[in-house]
């Protein structure tokens, strides 16, 4: 499927372009004046190379299911990455994340219009991950719905924040292990029924370590009645858990 070409993502774009008229721009991944993300981090960027596993595409030695998704299968039918979270890709989601350097949402984007065209995959609904009400209100923003949105807008397909919600607050996924990271999650999200029952599903996010977090996302939008979820991340761990 080639990229498309939709004129109101190009808006969206010519908005946000003609904030670095008045803030000239920092490359998100090395800090150098003069573009949001330059040609050498580009160059710096680890894509995910196949083999993968065929659910939740971590990269390995031979195609076919990991131990996990094959011991335990994941709710979600399948998640795809587009780089591993290393070097300037790493430092831009931190800055679009903790350094309110939220142009990188649009760039960071890019990519995964790319990636979703290369998969063909058919969805009707793109939901980013949501954040619970006092980390939203800490942030000020989601990173996600940053990154879904101009992701939405370019494929055509509609964004929607409302169709899950984080029920309670979940403690940072950094240093748990994988059960950890499941407890941590588990009923942490619910859906919207009359948003997401019967609708092919993309759930959009900026890393993942473990995948519980986007497990939790697909459990609770399946028992909503979404007919199926698959997901999206710009960027996801290398450490196996
Ligand atoms: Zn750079
Ligand atoms: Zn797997």
């Amino acid at each position: 499927m080639p990229v498309p070409d939709r004129p109101a993502y190009h808006l969206y774009r010519w908005l946000w372009g003609s904030l670095d008229l008045l803030f000239p721009p920092l490359c998100g991944g090395c800090g150098r004046r003069g573009s949001n993300w330059c040609t050498d981090c580009d160059g710096q960027v680890n894509k995910i190379q196949y083999p993968i596993c065929d659910i939740c595409g971590q990269p390995r030695k031979v195609s076919g299911l990991c131990f996990h998704c094959s011991d335990d299968k994941p709710s979600f039918t399948k998640l795809r990455s587009w780089a591993l979270y290393k070097g300037p890709v790493r430092e831009a989601i931190r800055n679009l994340k903790y350094r309110r350097n939220v142009s990188l949402g649009l760039v960071l984007s890019n990519p995964l219009v790319k990636l979703f065209c290369d998969l063909c995959w058919d969805v009707d609904m793109i939901l980013p991950v949501p954040l619970g009400v006092a980390r939203l209100k800490e942030r000020g923003y989601n990173q996600a719905v940053l990154i879904a949105r101009p992701l939405a807008l370019n494929i055509d397909i509609p964004c929607e924040t409302q169709g899950l919600h984080r029920v309670r607050e979940t403690r940072s996924q950094v240093g748990l292990t994988l059960n950890q990271r499941r407890d941590n999650v588990r009923n942490a999200f619910k859906a919207t029924k009359e948003i997401v029952s019967n609708r092919r599903i993309l759930v959009v996010d900026d890393v993942a370590t473990s995948s519980a977090t986007l497990d939790a996302c697909a459990s609770a939008l399946l028992e909503a009645g979404a007919e199926d979820v698959s997901c999206l991340t710009i960027a996801r761990t290398s450490e196996q858990f």
